[in-house]
């Protein structure tokens, strides 16, 4: 399916340079496409997707509760963190369309009323010329959902640990759609790290009625302080 989307996103005018070793031939090549590491099944949280090996939920999911559950398609390693920074900081838009084809089968069963994309603050997203959420998102096919606003700047959460970011996006978002008594949605970001982002936006589509709020990523950082990884801009 990724090979499959990596040869129709050649139509794109950027020149094609794989995300993954720098080597002229697509966005993404079949040799670094086939070293993603799934984050599925044996070995994965079953709630939260990190990797866990022991039984049950991993210790992050305590701090997750507002979540129905974190649903990523690759480890965020080797490959696939390539391609999440070559999308946010290098802005190279031709990998897009290949990390958008791994969204759509995490939300088959979930029965998913509204998809929001995580918001960058205005000023954030002018800078770039983009949402690599809302970017992702519309590109798995799924229409994005009004309201969800980023009504307050934050620091970079480089490093940081969970309790500081939680403290860093603390109020950081606002929604002002319509009311979403019962529904089932989904927060859809190119990375899940903490959570302590998506669990903030969880917290507001709360307060407008959702009754159950998903994370999917095309991404999941596993925990680790040497591996920390941006979540946020
Ligand atoms: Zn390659
Ligand atoms: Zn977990």
């Amino acid at each position: 399916m990724i090979r499959r989307a990596a040869n129709a996103a050649l139509d794109l005018l950027y020149p094609p340079r794989c995300a993954g070793c720098g080597k002229f031939d697509l966005p993404l090549c079949a040799h670094c496409a086939d070293l993603l590491s799934e984050a599925a099944g044996q070995g994965r949280c079953p709630f939260c997707t990190a990797a866990w090996d022991g039984d049950g939920n991993c210790p992050r999911c305590f701090h997750l509760h507002e979540l129905e559950g974190v649903r990523a398609a690759f480890e965020m390693a080797g490959t696939a963190r390539n391609l999440v920074h070559a999308l946010k900081y290098r802005y190279y838009r031709a990998v897009a369309p290949l990390m958008a084809a791994a969204l759509p089968p995490l939300a088959d069963d979930l029965g998913i009323d509204r998809y929001y994309p995580v918001p960058l603050h205005r000023s954030r997203e002018k800078r770039r010329g983009f949402n690599q959420s809302a970017l992702l998102l519309t590109l798995a096919g799924w229409q994005p959902a009004p309201g969800l606003r980023r009504v307050r700047k934050t620091e970079r959460q480089v490093g940081q640990r969970l309790g500081e970011r939680r403290a860093n996006v603390a109020g950081a978002f606002e929604y002002d759609g319509p009311r979403l008594d019962g529904l089932t949605v989904a927060l859809v970001d190119d990375v899940v790290t903490t959570g302590a982002t998506v669990m903030e936006c969880a917290r507001s589509l709360q307060d407008a009625g959702a009754r159950t709020v998903w994370a999917l990523a095309f991404a999941r950082a596993s925990y680790s302080p040497q591996t920390d990884e941006p979540i946020d801009d």
